[in-house]
């Protein structure tokens, strides 16, 4: 028989499922015991892979699974019966798109219902099949998203047989600024989404995301969606993250070079080094969703990485396959040695930092070409 050889991937992706389900279960350590705790799995588990997330948390008892996308759904359902876990609730919080019923049934998929025709189509396949199939209802409260109206919302509640045709079970709203705990929105719509769930009094309640759960109680109702938390994201913008972090990353050094002292770097010629460098080409680039943003320049460092005890930063534009650091500082440094990107020593707060984005994009950029390691 004849060995396949796989390429080799210079870059490294590690994931911990573990860290996931000790994620969840340190938000759940917040919920009175009677809330249930749900796993936010869209957009591929943010980036680490939905269905292992989901399959993981059900294993531990998770009994509920939200995802954007019907075909994110699919995955995550396939997944769940192959582990066993059968009875698993999934709601896509995308909605009902024209003609897609027969689809959400098929793979026992709940869409969260976000206007009233939506509520109607889904009222009325149910009627065809002789009984109303879940879905969630999503209200909006002041993110000015997704959600029926607060008048929407009402109008609903006075018809009761629509509601009971919509097989709905859970009634939810999303709230726009629970990462800044001191914003007077957060205080409105959990005073809207109060006067809302009074109207739906036999059905569950469900307002907060990861940083909802930590602005208290009041706001867990009878279910929490935490995403972010899960994969070990802040939970208030600017601080550190209290989670175990879910990520590292660490890129191959491919080249180790000298780069003499008035010399630019990398294209467009943004960063010119001080002193005779020497610089590491790592093998990762804004292909695999290290973004540009965190390039360095003259003007402004850009992002760093950290090897042998050593910040690395960043020098010049990141390119679409490579990018370099400064390892001037690391007697050493070798062709073959990893540099961490992520990890213990760089957190995926500063990563997000430095790019200026959100550890949510961080994430979700994560690329494809990695090779994937899950601990
Ligand atoms: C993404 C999402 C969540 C999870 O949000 P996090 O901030 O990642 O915890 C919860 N509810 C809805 C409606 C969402 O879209």
């Amino acid at each position: 028989m004849t060995e396949t050889l796989s390429p080799p991937r210079p870059t490294r992706l590690t994931i911990s499922t573990e860290a996931i389900v000790a994620n969840r279960r340190a938000v759940a350590a917040k919920c009175a015991a009677s809330v249930e705790v749900a796993g936010v799995v869209k957009a591929d588990g943010y980036g680490t892979g939905g269905p292992q997330a989901a399959v993981a948390m059900a294993a531990d008892g998770a009994r509920t699974f939200f995802v954007a996308h019907v075909g994110e759904g699919i995955d995550v359902r396939a997944a769940l019966t192959a582990a066993g876990w059968t009875q698993a609730r999934i709601f896509v919080l995308n909605g009902l798109l024209p003609g897609t019923e027969e689809t959400l049934a098929a793979h026992g998929l709940a869409p969260v219902l976000g206007s009233l025709p939506e509520i109607e189509d889904w009222a009325a396949f149910g009627r065809d099949q002789d009984l109303p199939l879940p879905c969630a209802i999503h209200v909006d409260t002041g993110m000015n998203r997704h959600g029926l109206s607060l008048e929407e919302a009402r109008a609903l509640a006075a018809r009761p047989d629509l509601v009971a045709a919509s097989g709905a079970d859970l009634v939810m709203s999303h709230l726009a600024c629970a990462d800044e705990p001191k914003h007077p929105l957060n205080a409105l719509q959990l005073a809207r989404f109060k006067s809302i769930r009074g109207l739906f009094p036999d059905i569950s309640a469900s307002l907060a995301n990861s940083a909802g759960v930590f602005l208290g109680p009041e706001y867990h109702f009878d279910l929490v969606r935490p995403g972010i938390a899960l994969y070990g994201g802040a939970i208030v913008s600017g601080q550190p993250s209290p989670m175990r972090p879910v990520v590292g990353l660490e890129a191959t050094i491919l080249q180790v070079r000298d780069v003499p002292h008035g010399e630019s770097v990398g294209y467009g010629a943004r960063q010119t080094v001080r002193r005779t460098s020497r610089l590491a080409v790592l093998s990762v680039g804004y292909a695999d969703g290290f973004h540009r943003t965190a390039s360095g320049a003259d003007s402004a460092p850009g992002g760093s990485g950290h090897l042998a005890g050593h910040r690395v930063p960043i020098v010049g534009r990141i390119s679409m396959d490579l990018l370099m650091v400064d390892v001037t500082d690391v007697p050493g440094a070798a062709r073959g040695d990893r540099v961490e990107l992520i990890g213990p020593h760089v957190s995926l707060q500063e990563v997000a930092k430095a790019m200026g984005t959100i550890d949510y994009e961080v994430l979700t950029s994560l690329g494809r070409r990695y090779q994937r390691v899950r601990v």
